[in-house]
């Protein structure tokens, strides 16, 4: 580690007096979760079509707050055959609004990760909870010209004209959508990679396309050595385990979203394989157990 990122390190008070990192190895391939730290959402967000009194009584279980949750927003950094890829980017700095997310550039460069030794970006989708990092200002410049940002090529379709006529967002969270997806494209279209279905980005690192969330939504799966996990994005929420078919207000496809979730939690759970997810509370490392008809999220235990 350079002496900068020590003294980057040593700079950031006691707000960083929390887990923020969490290693993780996948055979060969190095795994890294970063939190950019959390979101406001309004509880409805999670099933606006479902009974409220279900959902009440589901937060209440989970000893969630009944109006507005603190949504985790995870990232990974996967290091495989000499390339080192981030996997979403977090929701960048420029909403004030959301104070407590937008960490994962510095939390980075506190993990001694300097923007220049990204080799490539993949993307499970362009909503700015997950692209609005790669926007922060002064980035782009410390990034390699031969960066390589991976889309699917649906999802670079969808957002020249989006359509949200199926989503239940609160009123000002479309536009924004809109704008940091645009401002995404106009930026590193140059950078961009598209795949259709799927891509391999590295040994044993495959970014898959779901559909459902967004038309182009990706996973991403890692196998080395006989152990296998997957990077989730938006596939599967907290409340999505024991509800899978409770619809979330940012699905864009939300029956498609649905059906996407279960099939892959079904699948997870036959193979016993990791599953990590952008919005589960961090550091998200779990396996999925049926339970019934249903799901259940077992957490890794820590591995010091
Ligand atoms: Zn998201």
């Amino acid at each position: 580690m350079s002496v900068d990122n020590i003294s980057h390190l040593g700079s950031q008070g006691l707000d960083e007096l929390v887990p923020s990192r969490y290693a993780v190895q996948v055979g060969g391939i190095e795994v890294l979760v970063i939190s950019d730290g959390v979101l406001p959402i309004a509880a409805e967000t999670l099933a606006y079509d479902t009974d409220s009194a279900d959902l009440a009584a589901w937060l209440d279980d989970k000893f969630l707050p009944q109006d507005v949750l603190d949504w985790p927003l995870n990232v990974v950094v996967v290091r495989s055959g000499g390339r080192t890829i981030l996997v979403d980017a977090g929701l960048g700095v420029e909403f004030p609004d959301f104070p407590r997310a937008g960490q994962t550039v510095h939390r980075l460069e506190a993990a001694g990760i300097d923007p220049s030794a990204v080799t490539d970006v993949v993307l499970t989708h362009l909503h700015m909870d997950h692209v609005g990092g790669l926007l922060t200002q002064g980035l782009k410049e410390r990034l390699r010209p031969d960066l390589r940002v991976h889309v699917a090529s649906a999802e670079a379709e969808f957002w020249e004209a989006p359509d949200f006529s199926n989503t239940h967002m609160p009123a000002p969270v479309p536009d924004a959508l809109r704008s940091i997806a645009s401002r995404f494209l106009d930026e590193y279209r140059g950078q961009m990679r598209t795949f259709e279905s799927e891509y391999e980005v590295a040994p044993g690192v495959l970014v898959a396309r779901t559909g459902g969330h967004t038309p182009g939504h990706s996973i991403v799966r890692l196998a080395s050595g006989g152990d296998r996990l997957t990077f989730a994005g938006d596939a599967v929420f907290e409340v999505g385990f024991e509800n899978p078919e409770w619809h979330n207000g940012f699905e864009h496809d939300p029956d498609e979203a649905a059906r996407v979730r279960i099939q892959l939690l079904r699948e997870l759970a036959a193979t016993g394989e990791a599953l990590v997810a952008t919005h589960l509370p961090f550091p998200s490392v779990c396996h999925v157990a049926t339970a019934g008809d249903v799901f259940r999220c077992v957490p890794a235990a820590w591995d010091y």
